[in-house]
């Protein structure tokens, strides 16, 4: 008989104790087993041969081990014998009713980045105790074939095996997630993978990645070997230990227990989502509180009512402070202007600069708010909870639940929930998020919002309005995602795990430094644009682009009313705005300084309300410039229709320029940007008509 060529395939077998490894590999091996010990430790090592198809499989049963951390000598053996005998891949034997608990030791092997397959061991059991697992859903989460089995009666096994063969041949074919531990863990980790990755005798032994988390660990071992093979072992160490006094900084607790958590978070949440129905459960502080926010019929309540507390509080408390910032703005502006002589530099800084970035700074009590709350909701874990309530609804718009959380953000500001869509991990999904952000009324909308409905509508109904507009928001966001869904994207939306870290009280710190982080950016971002946007808005409104005998008319007292207004009107800002008209005419909006202020919009949104402020007060020459509101309110072309038409314009149309740049930034190119440019606007334009035209049937 010709000898066979056989291929050889070395595989692990792991999992907690109890989960039926033995029982796994009796049944494997049969009688062709070798016991020995683990070199140096009374550790028993058993080793096992099988014979499939055109393979010889060996099989060594790993200690049954809870975990893989550098604590106990089961968990390092388990460790050490795939670092260093590099198995084709690891079976992870799970006893299928207690899932939760199991699926903890199968992220460190995803850490590892070593193939493996799961068996939902004693599924038999499992079935009898009431356990309705999703075995497909859980295998797309976790990235990892699962094969349910059976052991003791071999059920499975001939599954197992084939499976076994694929997974060795082709390692490449099954993609495990890269779990996320948080933006400030993400980012240590490749600060300290930045450092290491050019060391070519540690990337060639180790996972680079693995070796960052467990320097965040403290891992005794993973540290010796640093010492040992690094090249540049004392840098690599000193920021190891900067990263780990920086998260112990933020959250109070070592890096370590927070890596746990969000482990912890990672396989709760794909246990929720694959697990459908459970039976009787341990019960801790964090699930009471979980069966009433995620509720069924309370969740969705329960979150409205908080974020509509969270957005009248931001708008509420700040009153105040935002009145003294206006104070102290125009009180700036009064020293100033007191202070240069009157002409090109005093109406530069005082009408232009301190006038427009003034706007910005106003602003800024309620955002500092919107964030804190927004830090306390994140950083308690509330957040996470929310994304899981939403995945259903987001389903069926084609979108995942974690695209709430940036969506979220967008009632604040775009751009800090723009960058937040990098916690999706597929390039669709995040595509999907960022297109529809734009509809989420952010707070740079809400002072053109404040001042029509106080010009425009009583007292009694300036609440209902305002929620209407930020309902249609929300509404139009769905309905272009669900189109999307059908023309752009279509295909399911990614699965992958969404984390359920435990409830936690959030470090006054922490708090502080996530407000900081988003406030800053907002500052940056929006301080730079609105500081340059006033500068050219002011220069495009003196620029006169009339025929000089116009522009030297002599100046009569009673006419400087009119030449005030004949000037912007024949300014290079006037012309634009009268070359926009047209365009604007059809949805009712045909006036030359809506078209200047929904052009320089573009800017930025407070710009809408800036510009008009700037072109009705140099068109009033009168001493005192009364407020916009009164403005508006008086100037016969605004009616009621108007002024609620020329909201929703401005709730849908273009992105701000700051939203645009870190669109370009995330996506790589022009293409994404370009087109939220033109769509959104296109989608105003058509609300814009119906809402100017249906009302104006019934008003
Ligand atoms: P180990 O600690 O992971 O090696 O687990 P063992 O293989 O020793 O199994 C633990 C217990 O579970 C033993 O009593 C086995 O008989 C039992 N067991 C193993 N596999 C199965 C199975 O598929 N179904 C059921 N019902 N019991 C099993
Ligand atoms: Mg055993």
């Amino acid at each position: 008989m010709a000898d066979r060529k056989y291929k050889k395939i070395t595989i692990a077998l792991a999992g907690n104790p109890n989960s039926g490894k033995t029982t796994t590999f009796n049944s494997l091996t049969g009688a062709r087993q070798k016991v020995a010990n683990y070199p140096g430790v009374t550790v028993e090592k058993k080793e096992g041969r099988l014979t499939y198809k055109d393979y010889k499989i060996k099989v060594v049963d790993l200690p049954g081990t809870y975990s893989l951390t550098a604590y106990s000598i089961d968990e390092l053996i388990a460790r050490n014998f795939i670092l260093n005998k590099r198995p084709q891949l690891v079976v992870d034997v799970m006893d299928a009713a207690n899932l939760e608990r199991h699926l903890y030791l199968a992220v460190q092997f995803i850490e590892l980045e070593i193939p493996m397959i799961i068996t939902l061991n004693m599924i038999d059991t499992a079935k009898a105790k009431g356990f309705d697992i999703n075995v497909e859903q859980l295998s797309k989460l976790m990235g990892i074939p699962i094969i349910p089995t059976a052991a003791k009666t071999k059920k499975g096994l001939p599954e197992l095996l084939e499976q076994i063969v694929d997974t060795a041949e082709h390692p490449k074919k099954y993609k495990k997630p890269q779990i996320s531990y948080g933006e400030e863990l993400d980012e240590e980790i490749d600060k300290l993978q930045t450092i290491m990755i050019d060391d070519n005798e540690l990337s060639r032994k180790f996972p680079i990645r693995w070796l960052a988390i467990k320097l965040l660990e403290n891992d005794s071992q993973v540290i010796k070997h640093i010492k040992n093979t690094a090249q540049q072992p004392d840098v690599i160490l000193d920021t190891a230990e900067k990263s780990r006094r920086h998260i112990k900084s933020i959250f109070g607790e070592d890096a370590e227990t927070i890596l746990v958590d969000r482990r912890y978070g990672f396989v709760e949440g794909a246990y929720h989502e694959a697990v459908k129905s459970t039976p009787q459960e341990r019960v801790d502080i964090s699930e009471v509180i979980d069966r009433i926010l995620t509720h069924r019929a309370l969740s969705l309540p329960i979150f409205f009512t908080l974020m509509w507390m969270v957005y009248n509080l931001a708008f509420a408390v700040t009153e105040g402070p935002t009145r003294w910032l206006e104070g102290g703005v125009s009180f700036l502006g009064h020293i100033v202007g007191g202070a240069l002589p009157v002409g090109f530099y005093r109406s530069l800084i005082v009408d232009g600069i301190i006038g427009g970035v003034g706007n910005v700074l106003v602003l800024l009590p309620p955002i500092l708010v919107l964030f804190l709350a927004i830090a306390i909701l994140e950083d308690s874990g509330y957040m996470s909870r929310v994304a899981f309530i939403m995945d259903r609804i987001m389903h069926h718009i084609g979108l995942h639940g974690k695209s709430v959380i940036p969506m979220l953000m967008g009632f604040g500001c775009a751009v800090p929930a723009i960058m937040a869509t990098r916690t999706l991990a597929s390039k669709r999904d995040r595509i999907a998020t960022m297109l529809i952000i734009p509809f989420m009324s952010c707070g740079a909308k809400l002072p053109v919002y404040a001042v029509f409905i106080t010009a425009f509508f009583k007292s009694s109904a300036a609440g209902n309005v305002l929620f209407s507009i930020y309902i249609l928001g929300i509404l139009m966001a769905a309905i272009v995602a669900k189109i999307f869904q059908h023309t752009l994207f279509t295909g399911e939306s990614t699965p992958f795990v969404m984390e359920l870290p435990p409830y936690r009280l959030p470090t006054a710190k922490g708090l502080l430094i996530h407000m900081w982080q988003r406030s800053r950016l907002y500052i940056k971002k929006a301080g730079k644009v609105i500081l340059l946007a006033s500068v050219v808005l002011w220069f495009m409104s003196n620029i006169s682009l009339a025929p000089k005998s116009e522009q030297s008319l002599p100046l009569k007292p009673a006419d400087a009313q009119m030449q005030a207004s004949l000037k912007l009107k024949n300014s290079l800002a006037g012309y634009l705005g009268r070359g926009l008209a047209p365009f604007l005419k059809p949805i009712g909006l045909g006036d030359w300084r809506v078209g200047v202020a929904l052009f320089s919009g573009f800017v930025a949104k407070e710009v809408v309300i800036s510009t008009m402020a700037t072109l009705y007060s140099l068109e009033d020459v009168g001493e005192d410039a009364a407020p916009l509101r009164e403005a508006i309110a008086k100037d016969p072309f605004f009616t009621p229709l108007r002024a609620y038409t020329l909201m929703v314009f401005v709730l849908l149309y273009l992105p701000c320029m700051s939203t645009i740049a870190i669109m370009r930034k995330e996506t790589g190119g022009w293409t994404w940007p370009a087109f939220t440019m033109v769509y959104t606007t296109a989608i105003a334009w058509i609300v814009s008509f119906a809402v100017y035209h249906g009302g104006s049937l019934f008003l």
